[in-house]
This record gives structure tokens, C-alpha cells and sequence, in this order.
């Protein structure tokens, strides 16, 4: 199988490394790639965000199965324009893609199949906004409605903050606090047939103990021996199928990877978001510990061939990932930094590059790379990680030192 494999940061990296263990896999092309992608892969310069771009690279590489690894492709028909090339595709339509697109659309889909999920006022004048932020009182959750690569939203209880953002945004979604802890379920779907992978929980705030701004993510660990017995198949029964069928009820059938992102209230699971793909750096946990190959089941979602997969099969042990973010991140971030000790198996690269003059290896974004490592259990998973980004020299970088800490010592809330 040849395999054109779209995105340039950890997601993706992670993405490469299944799709390049997987033993049918004879070629893998990366666009655009990264330094780590690099060395699995051809990397091609193309910009993975243009249809019409990576539609053309499918055919000219001849690739069998297209894979999308991030959102803004997917919005802009990334997958609509391979497909129409006669390629099969793992993600959805840009159509599809709108349960991440747009939060209001993603509210009613999930209002129209009785999903469980905080109640909510899409809101675009200063009124409608100060309304419903009464209406659901403190904390208060504002959420841009379009893409926001992650830190659309914003959670407070100061809610002269919480109208500033919705101002700034023009479009929001604003909804009810949901309190629990949080769980990102990943289920891969052909539209009909849905395999849920092993859940995962992520760390969003950039400081120790959840504390600062919501980042793209700062860590993950997976699995979760503290969630309660039955809940991926809860979640498979009130969330995945349910919204599923209304996407094919409104012709436009959700296929790829659909992320549900969970709060386990007191009440039960109340889904947070969706997003239309792989989760980062959720991802670098989950495929860690995914024995099944990965490019024949990411092929079966994307020709409708699903429900004929065999069941997934999964490593012992557990997996634990540590992002080492540049200075400033999220606020801001420096790029052009030289990185040294990122050589070695479970560096996964995130936002780096190659130096023009001379090849060293610089950092090129806010995320730039995570220790990916995996144990018999989670303390000896989590100690391996942070041995790997500990081992990584880069200036004025920082990293979340509390990353699976409280599962590891037993301190999670369990509802
Ligand atoms: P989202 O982009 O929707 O995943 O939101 C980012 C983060 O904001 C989530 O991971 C939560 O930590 C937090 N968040 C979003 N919606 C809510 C909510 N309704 N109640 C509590 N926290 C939320």
C-alpha cells in the first residue's frame, strides 16, 4: 500500500510511525512532513490545506489511501477532492468536518440525535451574550465558533473576561459549566461501522495543576484504569452511534476519525466537543499502545469496509506523553532555536525544522516536541517520558511537570 499521509506536527508524526510499522505499507509520502516524519517518509512541500494541491500529489505518487491528519484540511475538502480523484481517503468530507468546523452546527447535530452535552446559546451580539451568560452563571464557558487550533475557548469566572472574549470572537457558543473529569474517546468510522479506540485524558492548561491559559495540549496518558467499567460502550451507545445516524440522516455521513471529547459529570458523560480527527498529543498515547496495523484499519474506514475489520488488539502496559513547548507558549512563541538530545526513539516532533545553513535541528512553533514512552504501568510509562523531553536541550522551553502524576498516585476523581 502507498500511503500520502497529510500534516506536519506530533499528530502526524505519531500517524507516521503506525502507518510505517504496519507491514503493508511499501511507501509512505509525508506533505509536508517534519523532521521526524523524515526520517520514515518522502516529504513533500505541498500545502496540505489545498484541495486541489494534495489531490494532485495523490495521483502523481499514485498513493492507495490518503490520510488527513489535521482539521483545516479537512474543512477545506481535503478529503472531497481525493475522493473525487478516485483515492480512497481517511477523513471526512468538509461537509462532515463542520462537527469541528462550526460549534453551533456540532450543538445541533447533537441536539437533533439526544446526545448528552451542556446546554448552550449560540450568541453574536454583545446582548445575546450577556444574556446567556446569566442565564448559565459562573464559571462561565465561551467558545469561538469557528476553528481556533485548540484555544477558542475560554473558561472563567470573571465574566467581564468572558464577554471580552466573546466580542473578540463575533460568533460564540456559549454554554452551561460541566464539572468532571475529562476523557477524549477516539472512534474510527466508515459512517456506519464505529471502532472506538482506548480512551485517553490530556492536559489543555499550560501551567502545574491545570493553572494559565488552554493550550493545544501539554501531555497525555493512556489508559484510564480510574474511568468507570462500561463507559466506552455508553459513550459508543449515546454519543457515536446517535450522531453518526443524524449525519447520514442529513446526508452527509461522517467518516474518518470522530473525537469525542467527554466530561464525566456526576450526571454521566456529557460530551465537551467533537473534533473531525486524531487528537494531539492524545494521539501519541493511543497508537503507542495500538497493536492492530494501522494503516489497514485507518484503509477500511475510508472504503466502508469497517464493520468486516477484525477487533483491535492492544499492548500491555500504558503509555504517557510529555510536550516541551517553546518560550512563551501559548501567548506567544520563538522559533529558530537550535535543539540538541531530540535523536532518540520517542522524541516525536511537533513544531521543528531543519536550519537552512546547516541542517541543525530549530524549533519552528509553540509545541515542538514530546517524549512519547510506554511501561508495564503507567508510574514506569510516565517516568520514561519525562526521561526522554528531559534529555532535550532547547532555550527558554518550558513543560508541564504534573503530566499523569495524579493517576499515577491514585488521586483521581472518580465520579
Ligand atoms: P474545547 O475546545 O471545546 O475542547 O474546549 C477546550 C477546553 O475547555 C476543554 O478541554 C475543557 O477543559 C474546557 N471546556 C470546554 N467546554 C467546557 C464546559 N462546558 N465546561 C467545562 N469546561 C469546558
Amino acid at each position: 500500500m502507498r500511503v500520502l499521509l497529510i500534516g506536519g506536527g506530533g499528530r502526524e508524526h505519531a500517524l507516521a510511525l503506525g502507518i510505517y510499522a504496519d507491514p503493508a505499507v511499501a511507501q509512505l509520502v509525508a506533505a509536508p512532513g517534519n523532521p521526524g516524519i523524515a526520517d520514515l517518509a518522502i516529504t513533500r512541500d505541498v500545502d496540505g490545506a489545498s484541495p486541489h494541491a494534495v489531490a494532485a500529489l495523490a495521483v502523481e505518487v499514485a498513493a492507495d489511501l490518503v490520510v488527513v491528519g489535521p482539521e483545516a484540511p479537512l474543512v477545506a475538502g481535503v478529503a472531497d477532492a481525493v475522493r473525487a480523484k478516485g483515492i480512497a481517503c481517511f477523513g471526512p468530507s468538509a461537509a462532515a468536518a463542520q462537527l469541528e468546523g462550526s460549534k453551533a452546527f456540532a450543538k445541533d447535530v447533537m441536539g437533533a440525535a439526544g446526545v448528552p452535552t451542556a446546554k448552550s446559546r449560540a450568541c453574536t451580539t454583545r446582548a445575546e451574550a450577556e444574556q446567556a451568560l446569566d442565564e448559565f452563571g459562573a464559571p462561565y464557558v465561551v467558545k469561538n465558533d469557528g476553528l481556533a487550533a485548540g484555544k477558542g475557548v475560554v473558561v472563567t469566572d470573571d465574566r467581564d473576561a468572558a464577554l471580552a472574549h466573546a466580542e473578540a470572537c463575533g460568533r460564540v457558543v456559549i454554554e452551561e459549566y460541566l464539572d468532571g473529569p475529562e476523557v477524549s474517546l477516539f472512534v474510527v468510522t466508515d459512517g456506519e461501522a464505529a471502532l472506538p479506540l482506548m480512551p485517553a485524558q490530556d492536559f489543555k492548561r499550560v501551567g502545574d495543576g491545570d493553572t494559565g491559559p488552554n493550550t493545544g495540549g501539554m501531555g497525555a496518558y493512556a489508559p484510564l484504569d480510574w474511568a468507570p467499567p462500561g463507559l466506552v460502550d455508553e459513550v459508543m451507545d449515546s454519543v457515536a452511534h446517535p450522531t453518526l445516524a443524524e449525519m447520514r440522516r442529513r446526508g452527509t455521513p461522517f467518516a474518518g476519525l470522530l473525537y469525542i471529547g467527554l466530561a464525566l459529570t456526576k450526571a454521566g458523560p456529557r460530551v465537551i466537543e467533537f473534533n473531525a480527527r486524531f487528537g494531539d498529543p492524545e494521539t501519541q498515547v493511543v497508537l503507542a499502545l495500538l497493536e492492530t496495523p494501522l494503516a489497514g484499519l485507518l484503509r477500511a474506514a475510508a472504503t466502508g469496509t469497517l464493520g468486516d475489520h477484525p477487533p483491535l488488539r492492544w499492548r500491555p502496559g500504558a503509555a504517557v506523553t510529555v510536550v516541551l513547548a517553546s518560550e512563551g507558549y501559548p501567548t506567544s512563541s520563538r522559533s529558530g532555536d537550535v535543539i540538541t538530545g531530540a535523536d532518540r526513539a520517542g522524541i516525536i516532533h511537533a513544531g521543528t525544522a531543519r536550519r537552512a545553513a546547516d541542517g541543525a535541528l530549530v524549533s519552528a512553533g509553540g509545541r515542538v516536541l514530546c517524549g512519547t514512552a510506554t511501561g508495564p504501568d503507567l508510574a514506569s510509562a510516565r517516568e520514561a517520558a519525562y526521561a526522554l523531553v528531559d534529555g532535550v536541550t532547547l532555550a527558554g522551553s518550558h513543560r508541564r511537570s504534573d503530566i499523569a502524576l495524579a493517576a499515577v498516585e491514585g488521586r483521581v476523581y472518580v465520579p
